[in-house]
This record gives structure tokens, C-alpha cells and sequence, in this order.
């Protein structure tokens, strides 16, 4: 099938490529000139396991990019919607970008004659398909959806750094169609791939979305308040969670006490469900617990450097991993954003080192604020204590690095580091 791919992200890129693997032609539209010239020299804008291979393979074949939305919409068939849906000021959720590119889609759409499909992929909350989308495509268009254009809501469940593989191999497909014509265009696209395929309405497959991500971020946080009770009663969380994940009612996942979760999704998500709930008279207090602990998670690793070196004023404090999880250079509410902001209000001086976030993490603090480093050693040295953020597999054999410390405090927050000879907290165990 012919397909276009609305927004470069992570989403779309991997969306795109991983369907021109499936044997699709594919056209990605952005707005962004730099992403169309680089998918179409077949670099990926993101870093991904496995997308520039994909890239490499199918740009210039039977993948390519443009900012030309008529050019692309005209010659396929089916568009899915992948750009971003971040929070406004409140916490809710900020349909801008999806309403911009509805309009452009829409505009597309009226000078086509043939039938089209339209998916939206972006996570939107419950309702938006059916009152939002269809609207502003039908208004610009001036075309009737079910009749000259087909609508469908299909939410991706990839992990970002695995989101290749996850895409491949997806524990369940989920496609919300307006009607049978829609639901089987869609569903087609995936066949060969193993999950199972659910067939809902719109509404639901939104839903499905976003209880999905505010499970998995209620299971951490629940992780870490456990973790914090196991930490003042002197036992180990993850020799808990161990015994408890073999329950096979629980699973053994997303168990692991920390720093807390960060990432696009699970923050902005819960969130937006909260602000959805809201408007529907409802307050929902057991998701506004989940934020709230995952707000104090990093703040208490500050907590326990202070309760160990007193006044951080003019301390030089090391902080290991940047992004918000290991294999991936995505910052995006990273735990160690709040965790410097903190630092730096303290008066310390922050050293910082993450294998692949470090120029990502300067557009928020630049290089006059952090000094940012090559390596973990070189943040280490001569650092009065360190602070360890995200779940890098480099971490793990970090050893005599910390000796060139003033003083060898680690506070770590992932449960990475084990080493002698260092004076060693863990966040909850
Ligand atoms: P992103 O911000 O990385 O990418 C969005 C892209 O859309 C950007 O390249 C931007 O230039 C482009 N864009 C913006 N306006 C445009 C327009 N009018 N026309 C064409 N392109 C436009 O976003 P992302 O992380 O890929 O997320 C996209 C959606 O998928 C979000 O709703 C997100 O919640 C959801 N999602 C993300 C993940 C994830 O792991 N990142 C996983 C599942 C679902």
C-alpha cells in the first residue's frame, strides 16, 4: 500500500520505516526541512536500535520525505498522523500541532478525488478522533468522513531505544475505526507482523493508550513509594520486588525503584488523562499520586547528598546520565532536569556525562552553566559527590574512576553501581 507519514519524530520515522520494511511505499511529511533532507540521504533525525539500517535500506527505494503535503497525500492512500501532542501550561493536553496538521491534511484532501484513510497515531485523548480530527478534515476539505475519506485512531506502543524491534513485534495491535472500511484498510498495513490485532472504536483505542502508559507509570510509582518505606525500615526494595513480581497477577515488570519515570509519554500522558478526567467532573486521585511521587523521587537523592555533605554551595557534583532512560538521547522530562535545576539553585557546580545526551541536555542548561564531559571519568574527578540518573549499561563497570573523587560519595538512582571502596547510598534500598 501507498502510505504517508505525518511528522518525523520518533514515531513516524520508525512508523515509516518499519512500514517500507513491511514492503509499503512510504512519504514522510514534515515541516522541518533538516529531517526531510536527512531522511531522504538515509539518516534517521533520532537516534533508534536499528532505524538507520532501515534508513539506509529504503530511502531513495520505496521511502522518501518531503514538506509538500499535496505531494504526498495525492499518491497514496492512507495517512497517519504522528506528530507531537505535549502538555499545555496546565498539565492538559495541547492539540495545536495535531489541529495544524489536520488543516494541512485537510487542504490535501480537497483537491484529491480518490478515497483516503485517515490514522491518527498521535496520542490524543478520548473524543479527539471523533470530535476534533474529523471536524477540522471534513471543514477543510469540505469532504464527509465514512463516505469520501475513511478514520481510523491506531496508538503506538513502542519504547523509545527499542522502539524499532517494538514496532516489529507488538504485543497487540490496536486500530479504532469508524467503520469496516477504515478498520480493514488499517489492518492490512500489519499483516505478517505476529500481535494480535483489537478492534475498537475510536474513543476506546484512545483510551486503551493512555491506560495502558498510566498503569505502567502507576506500577513505578507505586515501586518507588514502597522503595521509600523499604529505605527507612532498612530493607531491600529489590529483593521485594523480586519475591512480589513472581506473583503472575503482578509480572515482574516496571518494579524497579528509583528516580522516578520521565520520557514523552508517561508524564504528559497521565496528565492528560487527569486534565481529561477533570473536565469530566471527575478527580482522579490515584493518578494525581502517581505525578506526585514521581516529583519528589529525583528531589529526594538531593535529600540524602545534602543529609552527607551539608551546604552544596560551591560543591562540585557529578551527574551521570542525562537522558530519561538509557539507549536514547532523549531528555524529555528527564529526572536529571530536576535534579540540576536543584543543584545549580544550591550554588553547586554541576560536571555532567551522558553517552548520548550531553548536546541535547545544552539546550536546556548550555555550557556555561554544567560543564559538560567525554566521559564519566573526567566528570568524576576531583567531584565531591556524584549522583547517578539513568540506567546506562557503561555505568555498571564504573569503578576506579571513582577514586579520582574528592570524596567518593555515589547516591545512585537506578541501582547501577556496585563497586568497593566508595561510600555508597542507594535512592531506596
Ligand atoms: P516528536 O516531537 O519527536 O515528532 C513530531 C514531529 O512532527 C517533528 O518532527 C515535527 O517537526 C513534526 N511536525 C510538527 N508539526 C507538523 C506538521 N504540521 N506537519 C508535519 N510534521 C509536523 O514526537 P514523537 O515523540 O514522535 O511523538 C508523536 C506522538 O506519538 C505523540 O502524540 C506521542 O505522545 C506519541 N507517542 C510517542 C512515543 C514515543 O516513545 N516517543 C510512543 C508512543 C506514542
Amino acid at each position: 500500500m501507498n502510505i504517508s507519514v505525518i511528522g518525523s519524530g520518533y514515531v513516524g520515522t520508525v512508523s515509516a520505516a518499519c512500514f517500507a520494511e513491511l514492503g509499503h511505499h512510504v512519504v514522510c511529511i514534515d515541516i522541518d526541512p533538516d529531517k526531510v533532507d536527512m531522511i531522504n540521504r538515509g539518516e534517521p533525525p533520532i537516534y533508534e536500535d536499528g532505524l538507520e539500517e532501515l534508513l539506509s535500506n529504503h530511502a531513495g527505494r520505496t521511502l522518501r520525505a518531503t514538506a509538500d503535503y499535496d505531494d504526498a497525500v495525492s499518491g497514496t492512500d492512507i495517512s497517519f498522523i504522528c506528530v507531537g501532542t505535549p502538555s499545555d501550561d496546565d498539565g492538559n493536553i495541547d492539540l495545536s500541532i495535531v489541529k495544524g496538521a489536520c488543516a494541512s491534511l485537510g487542504a490535501a484532501l480537497a483537491k484529491k478525488d480518490r478515497y483516503h484513510v485517515v490514522v491518527v497515531k498521535s496520542t490524543v485523548v478520548p473524543q479527539t478522533t471523533e470530535k476534533v480530527v474529523v471536524p477540522i478534515i471534513e471543514g477543510v476539505s469540505g469532504k464527509k468522513a465514512g463516505v469520501d475519506f475513511g478514520v481510523a485512531m491506531n496508538p503506538e506502543f513502542l519504547r523509545e531505544g527499542k522502539a524499532v524491534y517494538d514496532f516489529m513485534h507488538p504485543d497487540k495491535i490496536v486500530v479504532g475505526a469508524i467503520d469496516k472500511r477504515s478498520d480493514d484498510a488499517v489492518s492490512a498495513l500489519y499483516a505478517g507482523l505476529d500481535g494480535e490485532t483489537i478492534h475498537v472504536d475510536p474513543s476506546t483505542a484512545e483510551m486503551i493508550k493512555y491506560v495502558n502508559n498510566s498503569f505502567l507509570a502507576t506500577k513505578i510509582s507505586f515501586s518507588n513509594e514502597i522503595g521509600n518505606i523499604c529505605k527507612k525500615l532498612g530493607i531491600d526494595t529489590y529483593q521485594v520486588m523480586d519475591a512480589v513480581g513472581r506473583d503472575s497477577r503482578i509480572s515482574p515488570y516496571f518494579l524497579n525503584s528509583g528516580a522516578g519515570f520521565g520520557g514523552s509519554c508517561f508524564p504528559k500522558d497521565v496528565k492528560a488523562l487527569i486534565g481529561k478526567a477533570r473536565e469530566q467532573g471527575y478527580e482522579p486521585v490515584l493518578l494525581n499520586s502517581v505525578i506526585k511521587v514521581n516529583e519528589v523521587q529525583p528531589l529526594l537523592m538531593i535529600d540524602l547528598l545534602e543529609s552527607r555533605l551539608g551546604n552544596l554551595g560551591d560543591l562540585t557534583i557529578a551527574v551521570l546520565g542525562l537522558a530519561f532512560k538509557n539507549d536514547t538521547d532523549d531528555i524529555r522530562e528527564s529526572r536529571s532536569i530536576p535534579v540540576i535545576q536543584a543543584l545549580l539553585e544550591r550554588g553547586a557546580v554541576v560536571t555532567a556525562y551522558d553517552p548520548m545526551a550531553g548536546d541535547t541536555m545544552k539546550q536546556l542548561f548550555d555550557d556555561t552553566i554544567v560543564h559538560y564531559c567525554d566521559n564519566a571519568a573526567q566528570a568524576l574527578e576531583s567531584a565531591h559527590g556524584c549522583l547517578v540518573m539513568t540506567e546506562w549499561d557503561e555505568f555498571r563497570s564504573l569503578n576506579s574512576e571513582f577514586a579520582t573523587m574528592k570524596r567518593p560519595l555515589v547516591i545512585d538512582g537506578r541501582n547501577v553501581i556496585s563497586c568497593d571502596g566508595i561510600e555508597y547510598v542507594g535512592l531506596c534500598w
